[in-house]
């Protein structure tokens, strides 16, 4: 087991970096690492805010623990937010707000911020779509961050009531292109199991329909679990697993001694 996107108490998650440690350890993780929200100046509701502290923390758990499981300390940076690379072991790159007016509007914390990004776009998904997947493609070409975060997370509450965008055919064509572009990056795409957890999807991100693209093109992957407790850690990675191979997966990624390596699943 390995998990690499794990929010802790410094930022918006409920358990310390110290408890995550403990409960990866019972389950038999071999390598984990955290990715606090990077600095986020513009909403500090989800960021970490002393992110020497976070450092100094996860180093401190990396050393203690060292016998026992790998530790990596990362971060999940916002594409609006760029964060000091050198200080983290990876970056997850994700894109969380759309941007008007110099005001941001946060994409999938809740069901009710969605339906304001939702009005920002008069309900034109398809137009929210195209921003969203263009902007985020340019910010994965531009940075290159070691993981792409929950790719399509625009459909999060799309299982909720009626769907916008999955059953909406020139939504995946929209999708469907720019996912492609994202795969020209050689980053790893994450499949995130978190919004499963959470009880409002019933498959990760990315949607099917993209995972078949990515696997055509022969694109890393990396299983996460987006995990802000302890009790979502490695959520659902057998069916993940199962599912993925379903599709043509035979590896995907994790860190393991310094390095990202593929492993069978
Ligand atoms: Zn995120
Ligand atoms: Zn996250």
């Amino acid at each position: 087991m390995y998990s690499f996107h794990i929010h802790s108490t410094f930022c918006d998650g409920r358990n310390t970096p110290e408890e995550i440690v403990l409960a990866a350890l019972e389950k038999d993780f071999i390598s984990i690492g955290f990715s606090g929200h990077g600095y986020t100046g513009f909403d500090l509701r989800y960021c970490m805010k002393d992110t020497d502290g976070y450092l100094t923390e996860i180093r401190r758990l990396k050393d203690k623990y060292k016998n026992k499981i790998q530790i990596y300390v990362g971060v999940e940076e916002d594409a609006f937010a760029p964060v000091d690379r050198m200080q983290f072991d990876y970056i997850i790159g994700s894109f969380h707000y759309f941007c008007k007016n110099n005001e941001y509007f946060p994409i999938d914390s809740n069901y009710d911020y969605f339906k304001k990004c939702l009005d920002l776009f008069r309900y034109d998904v398809v137009a929210l779509a195209e921003c969203y997947y263009s902007s985020f493609c340019t910010y994965i070409a531009r940075r290159k961050p070691d993981i792409i975060g929950h790719f399509d997370v625009i459909t999060k509450f799309d299982e909720l009531d009626t769907s916008l965008f999955l059953q909406n055919a020139k939504y995946n064509e929209v999708a469907e292109k720019y996912v492609n572009i994202a795969a020209e990056s050689n980053c790893i795409f994450e499949v995130n199991t978190g919004a499963i957890a959470r009880e409002l999807c019933t498959t990760p991100y990315p949607r099917e329909n993209l995972l078949h693209i990515l696997k055509k093109r022969d694109a890393k992957i990396i299983l996460s679990s987006d995990s802000h407790n302890i009790e979502t850690l490695g959520f659902g990675f057998n069916e993940a697993k199962l599912y993925l191979r379903d599709i043509g997966f035979r590896y995907a990624f994790a860190l393991v001694d310094n390095k990202f390596k593929r492993y069978e699943i």
